[in-house]
Formats: structure tokens, C-alpha cells, sequence
């Protein structure tokens, strides 16, 4: 694959660069837009090394140049308009999100890769597409039924309470928006305007508010926040911020309840128990989406109380949902994950957990929020995603032979929700390498190997970060005198700079740098860290299962445990254990570390104690070749001491083999 690169790709500078005013935000009604802390890079600026890179090379070269991308990929997405197999009898499924969410990878692919092939070959796709299946009155969707736009909403029977149509309308919006952006396409522009335009009137035609449609109180449907608030940005048109005003009021409506989630937000019990079942109704994908959407509301607006919405639920996630992969949720649902003993997290969720997280940091420039994004990318997301970029799982599991591989969904041979998100999070971690404030400062976020450049500076991250044991090297290139901010995650305490011990204040270390070029030497604290599940003693059924789970949060757990693996069988764990980290990594047992399948999944765990831990990397062997470092983690406390081959989470578990094994509880 050849990527002839292209500076200055608009498309990829954010929301943050293309509205830009004033740093103090005034009150709601003024709809005075702010200024993000930081810009991040475009991404044609932006080319990932190291692991990252490789990474997402492969899954470029997979889901947007191979021929079954643009070959059953493609079309199937597309067969969805002509089948409506949506819409057929109890149906109601979500094939319609399918060519959106493909359009919005290639978008970003558009964009990092600056290829004008690949954008022909898509602007081309899309234009026929559009002339083949838009309405005349903008109408675009796999529904043939126009008006069906919601089914039973107080059922919490999946089968007859689903009804997608607005869900998938707005990936297919998005994908316009996006791929207007990365191309300069006025067709793309002009069909998401016709797209919205018809959505607006369609709702005043009926009637029907926007959070009376759609499932899950209208959560899926009122995610559509965001590619609203991107066309507003985009086109200025005053009705499409009046929806987006409308979209705020029903999730702030009065009485509160399941759909009012930014009214919720506010309250100090935990999510899980907002709902009457939670197993069904607190959903983590849709819900993320929607925080998503406020965020860039208040980017719009100013409205101070949508943003103190979003980070009140954020502290909600961080103190009850963030699972052990360093994702938030349990089986895309809000059911206390933090304090479970088994991790699921849906890839879907780690997708939407990371965007989230990079739009509150390009936001604030709060460096908890970067860590955030950092610690869900090396774990929880570069496990679900199979090296060779074309597929992935559907649930990342803490342990156990393998994650779920993403099974058949919907209807569809090609697609599965969580494998059609993947790409995108390759472009989010790009676009948070680094950032520059309004000031010209320029800060160093991320420290996977990499190029950048910004506005009046470049930079180059080399050093094989966080895997390797050295500091990273930092190069520098600024046209003027100006300020460096070193991100320092919460776990380093001090941070090592050109060889001197350094203190951070706030998660960052601020240097002054020369016009020219400069060099720097960052180290972290990477010694390994320990920490003690939250989690409880859970009173886990044996297995198999049968079928269905009655909102049992037990029986769901050995549920999705097993479900489509059966090689899981009996791998529920009952009991809370450690876990150890090394930098942003989750460090976990394994047969790619070299550790013997009874060790990794048997071994009584060492919660009960206090030990202290080090670790001394290895060599790789044979066995080992497959992951990027091999360490010896030892337990010691007096005279009792445990040793175990270990290798980072994500390496040692994204495999789909049911003969593998992998554990990050010790
Ligand atoms: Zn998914």
C-alpha cells in the first residue's frame, strides 16, 4: 500500500480548529462558541510508528484498500437500502448503520493517508450511491417505512422494543459530514443537509419529539447530537441549533427518567441502579454516543450546565464503570463494572470510551482525561482488534482462551458493529499524539512513536514507548521562541527530563524551547504498579448456561462469558484478585508470555496480601515472539516470593484461538 501524503488534510482538523473564539465561555443563552485547550494535528500531519503504527497500517491496508473491502464489504453494506431487511415483520435491525459507519473510516483513512485514490474510489462510491437511494425529499435509510420511527419504548423485550431508523440515519448523516470534510465534496455536504432537513421536518410533521423515537427512551436517536452540531458548524443554518437545542431538552427533560441522562447525571447513586432493569436498559454505547454530542454542544454554545453534565457522568464511569481493560462499561451496559470480577467490555464501548475521553481533554487539556485515552487504547482496544486490522472481537474479556470474536449480527455476513468502529479509534489516537493552545504552546500528549507537525512547530517521538525500557526522545522543531508541555500520566510522580528529576504540576511539565530545533529526554516512572480489584466475591452459577440470563447480573455474566465459545465454559471467576501495571500497561499471565495454562487461569489469587513487586525484562524466546516485551514479575513479602513470565495484556490475548489462554488477575 502506497500513502502519498498531503499537509494541511482539512478534514482532519477537529471541530476545535474550524470554530474557534473565545476561551471564556459566556452564559447558555449568548450560544458564545469556546475554544478547545488544545488543536490537535490534522491528520494528514500525523504518521503513527511503532506499534500504534504498525497497527494501524494493517487495518487501513485491510478494511479500506483490500478487494473484500471494496468488494463484499462494500456492497453488503449497501444491499441493506435495497433489501429494507430492517424493516421486515419484528426485524427492526441496524444494517442501516453499516454504510455510514464503513464511510466514516474512509473518511479518516481520506484524511491520514491523503490519497487521491482512495478518495476518488469513495467520493465515486458514495455519489453513486446517493443517486441510487436518497429520496427526493432527502429521506435516507434501509426503513422503507419513512414513519416507522419507534415501536413499543416501555418494552424491555430487545425484539419487540427496537427500532433503529434514526440511529442508523445518523452514521449515514455523519459519513456525509466527515467525508465532505476530508474531500471537499459539495454532494456529500448537500445530501447530509437534505438528510437532516427532512429529519426536521419529518418530526414537525408527526409531531413527535426526537426522544419519543428510536430505542432506549430515545437515547439512540438523540445521539445524532453530534453530526448535527458538525453540520451546524459547517453551514451556519440556525435550525439545525435549534435541534440541536431540542436533542439538550430531551435529555434534560422534566420528570426525569431513563432517556434524561443529563439530568441524571446529577445524581449521586451509581448508573446501574438509575434503571428498573439495568441489563437492558443501561446502555453504554448509545449513552457515550450522546455524551459525545454534548461535548460539542457546548463547544457550539457555551452552555455551561451540558458540560458539567458530561463530566459529572464522567466521574460516574471513572468510580463505577471502569472495567479492568481500562474501558468503561460491563457488556456495553452500565452494571457496576468496576467492582466485577469478570471483565467484558463491548469494543464498541472502547471506541466511544476513547472518544469521549479525547474530546474532554482537546476541551479542558486536563491531563486525566489523555490518561484516560491512553490506558483504554493499549488495553481493552489493541486487544480487541486482530493484528492483521480486517476483524475483531465484540467483547474483550479480562481472561479466559479468547475474546468473543465480533459473531454475524443483524442479518449480515460482512459487518458487526464493533469491527465497523475499529478504524476510526486508529484516527482518534492520531489526532492526540499532540496539540497546540491557543497561546502557541505546544503539548506532547501521547508517546507512541511518531511525526507531527502543527502549525509553526514539528516534532518526532522516538524511543519504542511504553513497551521499551528508555526514555523517549522527544525532537523538536519550532519556527519561534515558545513553550513545550510534557504530558505526565498520573501514575509517574516525577518525571525524568534531560536526565534530571523533574516534578509535574497538574499532569504536565512545561519547558521553554528555542526557535529551531531542540531535543529532549523524557522519562517516566515505569515500575510496576499494583492494585487491588474493587471487585466482590460473586455468586457465579455453573456452567453451561442455559439460555438467557432474566436480568440475573450472575447469570449474565456467565452468559456472555460463554456465549458463542464454549471453550469458556467453567472460566468465570468468583473471586476478586490483583492486577499490575507497568506505565499505561495492563500487565497479564499467558501462553504468548510463556506462562502455563494452569498458572494463568488456576493459580490461587494473592489479593490477600501485601507484596512488593518488580520486574526485569526478558528476552524474547520461541514462544514469546509474538508479543513486544517479555517480562519477570516477582511477589515478594518476607521470605515468600512468586515469579511469573508476563507480557502486556493486549499482546497476549488478541488472537482469536480457543487454544490460547490469557489472565490480567494474578
Ligand atoms: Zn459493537
Amino acid at each position: 500500500m502506497t500513502h502519498p501524503r498531503k499537509k494541511g488534510t482539512l478534514a482532519a482538523a477537529s471541530a476545535a480548529m474550524l470554530l474557534a473564539a473565545t476561551v471564556t465561555c459566556a452564559p447558555a443563552a449568548a450560544d458564545e462558541p469556546c475554544r478547545d485547550a488544545y488543536a490537535p494535528p490534522a491528520l494528514g500531519n500525523v504518521k503513527l510508528k511503532g506499534v500504534p503504527g504498525m497497527r494501524t497500517d494493517a487495518c487501513i491496508r485491510a478494511r479500506a484498500y483490500s478487494d473484500w473491502a471494496r468488494g463484499d464489504m462494500y456492497d453488503e453494506a449497501v444491499n441493506a437500502f435495497k433489501t429494507h431487511w430492517d424493516d421486515e415483520g419484528t426485524r427492526s435491525g441496524w444494517q442501516n448503520e453499516y454504510w455510514g459507519k464503513t464511510m466514516l473510516c474512509f473518511a479518516g483513512a481520506i484524511a491520514y493517508t491523503g490519497d487521491p485514490g482512495l478518495r476518488d474510489w469513495a467520493v465515486g462510491k458514495t455519489h453513486a450511491f446517493l443517486k441510487e437511494y436518497q429520496h427526493p425529499n432527502g429521506y435516507l435509510s434501509t426503513y422503507a417505512k419513512e414513519d416507522f420511527l419507534r415501536k413499543n419504548p416501555e418494552s424491555p423485550d430487545a425484539l419487540t422494543h427496537w427500532c433503529f431508523n434514526i440511529w442508523g440515519r445518523k452514521y449515514t448523516m455523519w459519513a456525509l459530514v466527515e467525508l465532505a470534510r476530508a474531500t471537499g465534496d459539495e454532494t456529500c455536504r448537500r445530501a447530509a443537509e437534505k438528510m437532516l432537513d427532512h429529519l426536521i421536518a419529518q418530526l414537525r410533521r408527526l409531531g413527535t419529539p426526537i426522544d419519543k423515537t428510536g430505542s432506549w427512551h430515545g437515547i439512540s436517536s438523540m445521539s445524532i447530537l453530534r453530526p448535527v452540531v458538525e453540520l451546524y458548524r459547517d453551514t451556519g443554518k440556525q435550525e439545525y441549533l435549534a435541534f440541536a437545542k431540542d436533542i439538550i431538552r430531551g435529555l434534560d427533560a422534566e420528570p426525569a427518567g431513563p432517556g434524561t441522562i443529563m439530568r441524571n447525571a446529577f445524581r449521586k447513586d451509581k448508573i446501574k441502579d438509575w434503571y428498573p432493569k439495568a441489563t437492558f436498559w443501561a446502555k453504554a454505547y448509545e449513552t457515550m454516543s450522546c455524551l459525545e454530542g454534548m461535548v460539542d454542544y457546548y463547544r457550539a454554545t457555551g452552555d455551561k450546565r451540558v458540560l458539567d453534565a458530561v463530566m459529572a457522568f464522567h466521574d460516574h464511569l471513572v468510580k463505577e464503570e471502569l472495567n479492568p481493560m481500562r474501558s468503561a462499561g460491563f457488556f456495553d451496559h452500565f452494571l457496576d463494572a468496576r467492582h466485577r470480577a469478570n471483565g467484558m467490555t463491548e469494543l464498541c464501548d472502547v471506541t466511544h470510551w476513547i472518544r469521549l475521553n479525547r474530546e474532554l481533554f482537546l476541551l479542558t487539556g486536563e491531563s486525566k482525561y489523555a490518561d484516560h485515552v491512553e490506558e483504554a487504547f493499549y488495553n481493552a482496544f489493541l486487544a480487541g482488534v486482530q493484528p492483521d486490522g480486517r476483524w475483531g472481537a465484540h467483547i474483550v474479556r479480562s481472561h479466559g482462551t479468547r475474546h468473543l470474536s465480533a459473531p454475524h449480527q443483524t442479518g449480515m455476513l460482512e459487518h458487526q458493529c464493533c469491527p465497523d468502529n475499529m478504524m476510526r479509534t486508529y484516527f482518534d489516537w492520531a489526532g492526540t499524539v499532540a496539540g497546540i493552545a491557543p497561546d502557541g504552546t505546544l503539548a506532547v500528549v501521547l508517546y507512541s512513536d511518531a511525526d507531527v507537525s502543527l502549525p509553526g512547530v514539528s516534532l518526532s517521538l522516538m524511543g519504542g514507548y511504553p513497551y521499551a525500557d528508555g526514555p523517549v526522545t522527544v525532537s523538536v522543531r519550532r519556527d519561534a521562541p515558545g513553550k513545550i508541555r510534557f504530558r505526565v500520566p498520573y501514575w509517574s510522580k516525577t518525571v525524568m527530563v534531560n536526565g534530571k528529576t523533574e516534578t509535574p504540576s497538574g499532569g504536565w511539565f512545561q519547558v521553554d524551547a528555542p526557535a529551531g530545533a531542540s531535543s529532549w529526554q523524557i522519562g517516566f516512572d515505569l515500575s510496576p504498579r499494583i492494585a487491588r480489584s474493587e471487585a466482590r466475591q460473586e455468586a457465579i452459577p455453573p456452567s453451561p448456561m442455559s439460555a438467557g440470563h432474566g436480568g440475573d447480573i450472575n447469570k449474565y455474566t456467565v452468559h456472555f462469558m460463554e456465549w458463542n465459545t464454549p471453550d469458556m465454559a467453567g472460566l468465570s471467576r468468583s473471586t476478586p484478585a490483583l492486577q499490575v501495571f507497568r506505565g499505561p500497561l495492563v500487565l497479564a499471565k499467558g501462553r504468548m508470555a510463556g506462562t502455563p495454562r494452569d498458572e494463568t487461569l488456576f493459580a490461587t489469587t494473592l489479593f490477600d496480601c501485601d507484596w512488593d513487586v518488580t520486574l526485569k525484562t526478558l528476552p524474547a524466546t520461541p514462544v514469546t515472539a509474538g508479543v513486544p516485551a517479555l517480562w519477570r514479575l516477582t511477589f515478594k513479602r518476607g521470605v515468600e516470593e512468586h515469579e511469573v513470565q508476563v507480557s502486556d495484556f493486549a499482546s497476549v490475548s488478541n488472537i482469536d484461538d480457543p487454544s490460547n489462554w490469557f489472565s490480567l488477575w494474578f
